[in-house]
């Protein structure tokens, strides 16, 4: 199953992927996580990432095209795989969609997590203070609000044309929010 976790910056992605993806027993691909893990490493593509990210902004498609094909090659053994914060542009979806063509496959189910905006910064500046991730500071929590509303929401239309979209509500505790994630999925396991 090629499942996506589709939010804004705070909605809960992480977290609520990672319990569904232990639930379900496929791998959770993260791939601001790898961003991160190649920025500290100081690989070729962390040097090229980490202005985009300290700023707020999308690194650039080019560069995040290549990162999807090797993920998704690197978890060809048909069980699927649960994707976070990727794809997040029209450009990055549609190569998705052709990857998977070619062995076959197809995004099943994105679950959109809803929270409200209000909501959202105020999860962000909580995180800031606690684990003190570079691009967690206000003026990157903007922008990276703004490019979610101008660069990755048009993916929940994409994604309706294909008629895979599940919306779940993504306020409450933890465990709340995981257990509608979980109908969603059943839902669809059943359809
Ligand atoms: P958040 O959703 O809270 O912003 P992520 O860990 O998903 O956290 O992403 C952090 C940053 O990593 C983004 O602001 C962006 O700079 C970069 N990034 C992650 N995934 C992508 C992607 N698919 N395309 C472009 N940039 C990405």
């Amino acid at each position: 199953m090629y499942l996506m976790i589709l939010g804004a910056p705070g909605s809960g992605k992480g977290t609520q992927g990672k319990l569904l993806a232990e639930h379900l027993g496929i791998p959770q691909v993260s791939s601001g996580e790898l961003l991160r893990s190649a920025v500290s490493q100081r690989t070729p593509l962390g040097l090229e990432a980490k202005a985009y990210m300290d700023r707020g902004d999308l690194v650039p498609d080019r560069v995040i095209v290549g990162l999807i094909r090797e993920i998704l090659d690197s978890q060809a053994d048909g069980r699927g795989i649960l994707m976070d914060g990727f794809p997040r542009t029209v450009p990055q979806a549609e190569a998705v969609d052709r990857f998977l063509a070619e062995r076959g496959e197809q995004v099943d189910l994105v679950l959109l997590l809803d929270v409200e905006e209000g909501e959202l910064v105020k999860r962000l500046l909580a995180r800031a203070s606690k684990e003190g991730r570079s691009d967690d500071n206000p003026e990157s929590i903007r922008q990276r609000l703004r490019v979610y509303h101008q660069q990755t929401a048009p993916l929940i239309e994409y994604y309706e044309r294909q008629g895979v979209v599940k919306r779940v509500a993504g306020t409450g505790v933890v465990d709340q929010i995981q257990a509608r994630v979980r109908d969603a999925v059943r839902g669809e396991a059943l359809a």
